[in-house]
């Protein structure tokens, strides 16, 4: 019980804290302690008198609150008010000097002139040769007091601390806008969804960024006030749909359909209400709890969905898991370290801003690496296949092309060039089982993957494709020769086969062949063309054996037929 409590509570808290760094000022921050108040609707500065010092103003956001600082006395002559929240109509703020109030400056929607400080901070100085005891601020239409962020400095601290944050804020907003325009890059690259929400996000925090910090303000002052607190929290909203989003489509193999559309619904009803939150007419402060719920569940979600595409196994959820620990874990460090005050008054936010471009660097890094690791992984495959296919197409025992390979390679390679002759030659070994008998089966495989590597050398020598279809025949099938040429080829297969020595395995061996040859085309049907080589070979063997025989398809060249027998080629007809 007590560790559901805890748990809960956690969760909770996180989700404040996320609210407090989304939505905008701290929800905890207020003025100093020692601030009293009044609440009335008077133009001229109260009565001391009246003013509470205890508790917090109530019903203030119709009215006027009145405010007073106190300004220590290390700060009397240098004094810098400045002020982060800008969720109010108006403020017009008088400084108490030794001899009288004084009006300091005024600052409304849309117009904050000299008092806006780059880093979207609104500073009042007091005069430098007067000693000034405390500010007074007088605020039309405040959203909340607990939003208010005020501050007493020394004005070089106070101008140091601006033009740092101005720095800091910049850097933090610059790399946001690297890291999204790199994640659209890679999104238009690899048609991949995560890379577009991803890219979407960094794109959205660092607009929050830029209007939060109100460096917008030098684009379009009109901005100034509400109107760019509104624009940040409906900014911060769709940022939690794009990164919902992101979650899910970055899940989409590891977690089921239905917890990535859930996950997707709440980021957007989360958008949704933030949208209308951040309308001119709504009050925020009704909205943060149904907001803090939704962001609630949406974290509770993702981070369901995250540990448990980890504990299956799915380096998605691996990398998530790092890549989103490193804001929430700098939202837990806010928490604990007051850094509001640290770093020069834009605090947490900037924090969170660097978490936040830290987020996204890492997972986008993370991603890239998944996405280059897919990568070889499916080069292998590919390169797998590919060797799959070689190996399915060639002979285990001699290496050669076996009958479906040495069809696919003549027919790729040779097929389509009706007009180039292309001839194929049976080569059988002559009375091989007597070669088995006298030196055994083992010396016959010996002999055979020789004469393997023998028919291989024509292959180079020629546009040939050289295969085994079974026992001891082979075939060559080879592209551009014809009638002699293809003769003489035979011949010098039958001759160099003949010379080839085996002393080493079989001492005194000699192997003669007889070959017979068809021509025809390379894609046309195999199996006519192979009856007719096969014809001839058994031709060969019956005029003796160790002998070429080519077969003649065609009667219209019986006269050539006449002539290359006048040249000593053999031919039958078939
Ligand atoms: P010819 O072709 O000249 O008529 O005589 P042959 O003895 O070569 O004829 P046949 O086709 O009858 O015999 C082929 C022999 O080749 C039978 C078998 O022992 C041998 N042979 C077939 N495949 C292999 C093989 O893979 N390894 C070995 N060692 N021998 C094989
Ligand atoms: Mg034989
Ligand atoms: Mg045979």
């Amino acid at each position: 019980m007590s560790l559901l409590w805890f748990t809960w509570r956690s969760l909770l808290q996180t989700v404040v804290i996320i609210c407090a760094g989304l939505i905008g000022p701290g929800l905890f921050a207020a003025p100093p302690t020692d601030t009293c108040f009044a609440v009335s609707r008077s133009v001229i500065v109260p009565d001391r008198s009246d003013l509470q010092c205890s508790g917090k103003p109530r019903s203030y956001s119709s009215r006027v609150l009145w405010l007073r600082v106190p300004i220590a006395p290390a700060l009397s002559q240098d004094a810098s008010l400045a002020i982060q929240s800008t969720r109010f109509e108006r403020l017009d703020v008088y400084l108490e000097y030794r001899n009288g109030i004084r009006k300091a400056g005024s600052v409304g929607r849309g117009a904050y002139g000299s008092n806006w400080q780059v880093g979207g901070q609104i500073a009042f100085d007091t005069d430098v040769d007067n000693q000034a005891s405390a500010a007074w601020l007088r605020i039309e239409g405040l959203q909340s007091y607990d939003l208010l962020e005020l501050r007493m400095v020394s004005q070089p601290a106070a101008q140091r601390q601006f033009q740092l944050t101005a720095f800091t804020i910049g850097a933090a907003l610059a790399l946001l806008g690297i890291a999204a325009l790199f994640n659209f890059g890679l999104a238009l690259g690899l048609r991949q969804s995560f890379f577009l929400w991803h890219g979407g996000w960094a794109a959205t925090v660092m607009i929050w960024g830029l209007v939060w910090s109100q460096i917008g303000l030098t684009i379009i002052p009109e901005m100034a006030g509400t109107t760019s607190n509104r624009l940040a929290t409906i900014l911060a909203c769709l940022a939690i749909l794009l990164a919902s989003l992101a979650t899910a489509a970055a899940l989409r193999q590891a977690t089921p359909k239905r917890a990535r559309r859930l996950l997707v619904a709440l980021g957007a009803v989360v958008f949704a209400l933030g949208t209308v939150s951040g309308l001119p007419a709504a009050n925020i402060g009704r909205f943060a709890i149904v907001l803090g719920i939704g962001t609630l569940s949406c974290v509770a979600l993702a981070t369901a969905c995250i540990a448990k595409a980890w504990k299956d196994g799915h380096v998605e959820g691996r990398y998530l898991a790092i890549s989103w620990a490193i804001p929430m874990a700098t939202l837990a460090i806010t928490q604990i370290v007051d850094l509001g005050g640290v770093l020069w008054g834009g605090g947490d936010r900037i924090v969170m801003l660097f978490a936040s471009a830290l987020q996204v660097i890492c997972l986008t890094g993370f991603a890239a690496a998944r996405l280059g690791s897919l990568r070889v992984e499916r080069d292998v495959a590919i390169e797998t296949g590919l060797r799959m296919v070689e190996l399915a197409e060639r002979d285990p025992m001699t290496g050669l092309l076996n009958r479906r390979g040495f069809l696919a390679r003549c027919s790729e390679d040779f097929g389509g060039l009706v007009k180039v002759p292309f001839g194929l030659l049976v080569i059988d070994l002559d009375r091989f089982k007597l070669v088995n008998d006298e030196f055994g089966h083992q010396t016959g495989d010996e002999v055979l993957i020789a004469i393997s590597r023998k028919l291989q050398t024509f292959e180079a020598r020629y546009a040939c494709h050289v295969g085994r279809l079974g026992g001891e025949e082979f075939v060559v099938g080879v592209s551009g020769l014809a009638d002699e040429d293809l003769f003489r080829l035979g011949e010098e297969v039958k001759s160099e086969l003949a010379q080839c020595n085996f002393d080493a395995i079989a001492p005194a061996l000699r192997i003669t062949t007889s070959i017979g040859i068809a021509q025809g085309i390379a894609d046309g049907p195999f199996d006519t063309l192979y009856r007719q080589a096969d014809d001839a070979l058994y031709a060969a063997k019956h005029a003796g054996r160790n002998r070429v025989i080519i077969a003649d398809i065609s009667s219209a060249r019986h006269q050539e037929i006449t002539t290359l027998r006048v040249s000593g080629i053999d031919r039958v007809h078939m």
